[in-house]
């Protein structure tokens, strides 16, 4: 019953954020919409308690902030901090202790994580703990030896930055970078994934600015070969707008309206780690300058629920956001944002990046989360975090007055049949060589009378 109110707590102040006129309904309440952990996390951020019963769910980890590029987006240059690499033994310590609660972690923050010489090792380590491992690459160091590396890593998912689709525009964003190089190593790790590991989840992205915007169509048309290819296309990240050249950027000569009363939801979710073992609250933190704590004196368990990150939340619920500069003209993510529903998605708990490569067959204009549901078109792709290797979904047909037909499944490609249905829910069993990953699977409505139907996909959790 408790789990009952708070989803439905959730769902209304998520789903419907802006009253009854005119918005769309909240789903249907559901006993086990969000685990009993998520449900936790997601009971004391909407009541702004700061100590916390469960541990975080996301991390980033950031394995070195030493870069071969001078990206133009990236506020790398202005940093002020020491640059390094993680300690293997600071990097082990850090997962055994986030291994009880983190579901995933993404070993990316301000620098190449490729140019760490124990990647491989890294991701291994995190992958054996039954976390969702995610990493980014510039795409400039993807050597053959480096791409088998990657693939025999057990990585979940690669994202690949490569922001243009011409060699003129890609070299003045991507500074120190040559796109046909470039090009060639991605084309060439596309090709082994293509011949050798069907089941590695790559992602091609493209931060759409003004200085790429027409090379979007050029982008889009050159990795459209490659079936293994999937793009995601996303906008500029401001990092609070504490610099001036990318709050331009991103904002031109517009004037900000801050919203003032945002609670954001970083605080309770998880937290950034530098090179060095110190603790920042989210990847606006480019420089380090708002320390919550230091994971080579403490454990994550006690900095979690530390006085540091007890006084940011506090400050947070009590309208003090902005008495830190980091958080003075950042628009936070909070409840009033339809990405809210990111952080306790039933689809992919804390796989916040995950959420937006859910571009294959989803109809963009449905995507919106507040509508409580996702509309499948012909042939829809999905990331599914699985935890234990039992999926179960919650479709209906787009039009009430149909009849569900149940779709077809497919994991990266090979059919997969359902083994029941339950409550509306259709049961799908994880074949073992796949089961704990992060997941693409394919659904792909039948047609009836001729046409394709849409279905609308309510949630997805394991059972
Ligand atoms: S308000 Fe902005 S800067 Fe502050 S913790 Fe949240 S996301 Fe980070």
């Amino acid at each position: 019953m408790w789990l009952k109110e708070i989803a439905l707590k959730i769902q209304s102040r998520f789903l419907n954020p802006f009253g009854p006129s005119g918005a769309p309904q909240p789903a249907e309440a559901e006993d086990e919409i969000l685990s009993p952990e998520q449900a936790s996390l997601a009971h004391s951020y909407l009541e702004g308690e700061t100590q916390l019963a469960v541990g975080p769910k996301y991390l980033v980890l950031e394995l070195t902030n030493h870069c071969n590029l001078s990206c133009v987006m990236c506020p790398r240059q202005r940093m002020t901090r020491k640059t390094g690499s993680m300690d293997p033994a600071l990097f082990r310590k850090i997962i055994e202790e986030a291994a009880p609660s983190v579901e995933m972690i993404y070993l990316h923050f301000m620098g190449e994580p490729l140019l760490h010489e124990k990647f491989q090792e890294f991701i291994h380590f995190a992958s054996g703990r039954g976390m969702t491992v995610a990493m980014a690459t510039n795409s400039t160091l993807l050597t053959a030896e480096r791409a088998d590396a990657l693939l025999r890593s057990r990585l979940d998912a690669l994202l690949v930055s490569f922001d243009g689709g011409s060699p003129a525009v890609f070299g003045r964003i991507r500074r120190g970078a040559d796109f046909s190089s470039a090009q060639r190593q991605l084309a060439r790790l596309l090709e082994k994934i293509e011949l050798r590991a069907p089941d590695f989840n790559l992602v091609i992205q493209f931060i759409r600015m003004p200085p790429n915007k027409e090379d979007l169509a050029p982008f889009l048309t050159l990795w459209k070969a490659f079936p293994r290819a999937r793009v995601k296309v996303k906008d500029l990240h401001d990092f609070g707008n504490q610099l001036d050249e990318l709050k331009r950027l991103k904002h031109g000569d517009e004037v900000l309206s801050i919203p003032g009363d945002r609670i954001c939801y970083e605080p309770w979710r998880g937290f950034i780690v530098g090179w060095d073992g110190r603790v920042f609250p989210c990847c606006n933190d480019y420089d380090g300058k708002m320390v919550l704590g230091d994971l080579r004196q403490e454990s994550l368990k006690s900095l979690w629920n530390g006085e540091s990150m007890r006084q940011f939340r506090a400050a947070h619920r009590n309208g003090r956001r902005r008495d830190f500069s980091l958080c003075r003209n950042c628009f936070p993510p909070s409840v009033s944002e339809p990405g809210a529903w990111q952080m306790f998605s039933p689809f992919s708990p804390s796989a916040f990046e995950m959420q937006s490569y859910f571009n294959r067959g989803l109809l963009p204009e449905e995507m919106d989360s507040r509508k409580g549901a996702y509309f499948l078109a012909e042939d829809s792709e999905l990331f599914v975090q699985d935890r234990v290797g039992k999926i179960r979904l919650h479709l209906e047909p787009a039009d009430s007055n149909s009849r569900l037909q149940v779709p077809d499944f497919f994991l990266y490609g090979r059919p997969l049949a359902h083994t029941g249905i339950r409550n509306q829910e259709i049961l799908l069993k994880v074949p073992a060589e796949f089961r704990g990953r992060l997941l693409l699977l394919n659904i792909r409505p039948r047609a009836a009378g001729g046409k394709n139907t849409r279905i609308r996909l309510r949630s997805i959790r394991n059972w």
